[in-house]
């Protein structure tokens, strides 16, 4: 049979050296191996960078997850254990409100932070003035109060530089913090405000309440290490409230600190732009 006796001749073909997956793949594509060593060397460096590609491709990604990466690295520097808690107030400064509460931090030893608004900077200096001198952080909570997410860029970027340029005025420097109102923020107000954005992590309500026992107990149920209050000082029964908050949380354990401080306890890098909740451990 014909076919029978080709099959001989053929044998010594198929009899081809035999080459494994990997050697056969390195003949055809020669600079496969090189690309391989190339990514796995990007992905090294990028990880010693802590970078990722989410990060790379959306810089809004850095200011979302801020947080939760913040939480990390603290956690990995901050060990002693101390319980630390920021008082934050807004809307002032109040001629009649803020001068009470003023004496109250002094007398209780008690570093607090405010966002301010320009208007009301504006109309009482020294107080912006006095509360800076007493070792409080002053933060600008814009100029008037609007919704920056419900107005035009151009009228955001104005009511934010007319701030500063107040609290300039009145202090001989820029504020450090924003706090925008109603803790709105779209891409406009990231890319106008030019400091850090400090937040909450614990609503008083107590513009909402406006009564003394709700406030602390509202206080009492939410707070944690690291937490950033919110309160206001345009309201007496907040100022009122302040004395007895002081107390029940240094009974707790906790520490009171301005944000400056907590920032630094927590050995947290503020980067322009980005909004800030807590400072957890
Ligand atoms: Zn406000």
């Amino acid at each position: 049979m014909s076919t029978y006796a080709k099959l001989p001749s053929k044998k010594p073909k198929q009899k081809a050296p035999h080459r494994s997956f990997f050697r056969r793949l390195d003949i055809r594509f020669p600079w496969l191996k090189l690309a391989a060593v190339i990514l796995i060397g990007i992905f090294a460096i990028m990880d010693l960078l802590d970078l990722t590609i989410s990060k790379i491709g959306d810089p809004y990604d850095k200011i979302k997850i801020a947080p939760m990466s913040h939480h990390v690295r603290a956690t990995e520097r901050y060990f002693n254990g101390r319980m630390l808690v920021a008082l934050t107030f807004d809307d002032g400064p109040s001629a009649e409100t803020t001068p009470i509460l003023l004496d109250i931090l002094f007398q209780k030893d008690v570093p607090a932070t405010f966002f301010m608004l320009g208007s009301m900077a504006r109309k009482n200096p020294d107080l912006v003035r006095r509360a800076e001198k007493e070792g409080h952080n002053i933060g600008s909570h814009t100029m008037y109060h609007q919704n920056l997410v419900r107005i035009s860029a151009k009228a955001t970027q104005n009511d934010i530089s007319e701030a500063k340029t107040v609290f300039n005025e009145i202090l001989g420097h820029q504020p450090t913090y924003t706090r925008p109102p109603y803790g709105n923020i779209n891409n406009t107000v990231r890319s106008s405000v030019g400091t850090p954005m400090i937040l909450w992590s614990v609503d008083s309500l107590d513009w909402q309440s406006k009564n003394v026992d709700a406030i602390v107990a509202t206080i009492m149920e939410q707070v944690h290490d690291g937490a950033i209050i919110l309160m206001h000082d345009i309201y007496p029964t907040s100022v009122e409230a302040v004395p007895i908050i002081i107390n029940k949380l240094r009974d707790a354990g906790y520490e009171f600190v301005n944000i400056s401080e907590l920032v630094k306890m927590r050995s947290i890098n503020l980067s322009p732009g980005t909004a800030y909740y807590n400072f957890r451990p």
